[in-house]
C-alpha cells in the first residue's frame, strides 16, 4: 500500500488565507490588528530563521508584528520586565519567546512570566493545565497543528488506538491529553518504554516527536497506520529529515506526513491561529 500524504503546507497555507480574513474582521470591528510580540535572545541563527519565518507568516495573515532582538547579555530580571509590559500592551494579543534562551535565564521562569491570556505558544503551565482539564484557552501550537492535519484528511480519532512517540511538555504529553479528549485510546512512549516496536505496531494513530533521524523503521508500523512526523532532524548533508524512515514506512502507512512540508508549517499555522484567537476574544468576537 502506498500511503496517501497529508500535505501540511498545503494546509497551513489555507489556514494562513483565513486568518487573514479574520484578521481584517478584527482591525475593522477594533481599529486594531491583531498583534504578536517576539522575543529572542542571542544570535542563535536557526532561531533567527524560526523567528524570522513566524514574523514572515504574521505579516502575510494581516497581523501586526512587534520585534524584540535581545542581546545574550540580557538579565532576566531585564527580560522579564520587558515581558510584563507586553502583558499589558493592548496592541499585543500574543506574546512568543523564542526558545531555546541562554544558559543564564531559566526558561520556566520567563514562560511563566508571560500571561496566560497573551500564551499563543500554550506553554504556560496554566493553559497546560487547562488542558488537562479538557478546557484549554490556548493550545501548544505544533500538537494543536497535528491534531488539525489528521482531522483535515478525515480521519476519525475517536476510538482509535493512538501510541505517541515522545513525552515532551511541548509536543508529546500536549498531543496526547488532546487525542484523549477525542476520545482516542492513548499510550505514551519514552526512551525507557520496553519493547518499543511492539507497542508502536498496535498503533492506528503513530505520532513521532523522538528527534531520532529516520528512527521508525517499516517493521514498527502496521499495515494501514496512520502516521505523523514531528521529527526535524538534520541530516550531515544538512538535508531536513523527520523522525520516521518516509519510504518503506509510506509502503505500509495509510497515510504520512512529510518532513519538511509537515508538522513543521502547521506549527507556525497554529501560532497565527492562536494569535488572531486571542485578538478576536478580547474584541468579543467569540
Ligand atoms: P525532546 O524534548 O528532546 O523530547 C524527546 C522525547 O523523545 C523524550 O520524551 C524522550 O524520552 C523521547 N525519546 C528520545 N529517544 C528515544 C528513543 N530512542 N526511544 C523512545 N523515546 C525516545 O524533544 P521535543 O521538543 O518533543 O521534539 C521532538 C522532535 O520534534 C525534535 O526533532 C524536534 O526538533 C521536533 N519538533 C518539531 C516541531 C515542528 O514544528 N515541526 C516542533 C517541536 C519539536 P525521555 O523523556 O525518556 O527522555
Amino acid at each position: 500500500m502506498a500511503a496517501r500524504l497529508i500535505d501540511g503546507k498545503a494546509l497551513a497555507l489555507q489556514v494562513r488565507e483565513r486568518l487573514a480574513v479574520e484578521s481584517a474582521a478584527v482591525l475593522a470591528k477594533t481599529g486594531m490588528k491583531p498583534g504578536l510580540a517576539t522575543i529572542l535572545v542571542g544570535d542563535d541563527p536557526a532561531s533567527q530563521v524560526y523567528v524570522r519565518n513566524k514574523q514572515k507568516a504574521c505579516e502575510l495573515a494581516g497581523i501586526y508584528v512587534d520585534d524584540h532582538k535581545l542581546s545574550t547579555s540580557i538579565t532576566q530580571a531585564e527580560l522579564l520586565a520587558l515581558i510584563e509590559k507586553k502583558n499589558v500592551d493592548p496592541k499585543i494579543h500574543g506574546i512568543l519567546v523564542q526558545l531555546p534562551l541562554p544558559k543564564h535565564i531559566e526558561s520556566r521562569v520567563v514562560l511563566e512570566a508571560v500571561s496566560p491570556n497573551k500564551d499563543a505558544d500554550g506553554f504556560h503551565p496554566y493553559n497546560l493545565g487547562r488542558l488537562v482539564e479538557g478546557s484549554p484557552v490556548f493550545e501548544a501550537c505544533t500538537p494543536k497543528g497535528v491534531i488539525k492535519m489528521i482531522e483535515s484528511a478525515g480521519i476519525a480519532i475517536e476510538g482509535k488506538r493512538a501510541v505517541v512517540l515522545g513525552r515532551s511538555t511541548i509536543v508529546g504529553k500536549p498531543l496526547a491529553l488532546m487525542l484523549l479528549q477525542r476520545n482516542a485510546t492513548v499510550t505514551i512512549c519514552h526512551s525507557k518504554t520496553k519493547n518499543l516496536a511492539s507497542v508502536c505496531q498496535e498503533a492506528e494513530l503513530l505520532l513521532v516527536a523522538i528527534g531520532r533521524a529516520k528512527f521508525v523503521t517499516a517493521d514498527m508500523v502496521s499495515e494501514g497506520a496512520v502516521v505523523i512526523d514531528v521529527g526535524t532532524n538534520k541530516l550531515p548533508d544538512g538535508k531536513l529529515c523527520g523522525d520516521v524512515d518516509f519510504e518503506p514506512v509510506s509502503q505500509k502507512a495509510s497515510w504520512i506526513s512529510p518532513v519538511p512540508g509537515g508538522v513543521g508549517p502547521m506549527t507556525i499555522a497554529m501560532l497565527l491561529y492562536n494569535t488572531v484567537e486571542s485578538a478576536k476574544r478580547q474584541a468579543g468576537m467569540l
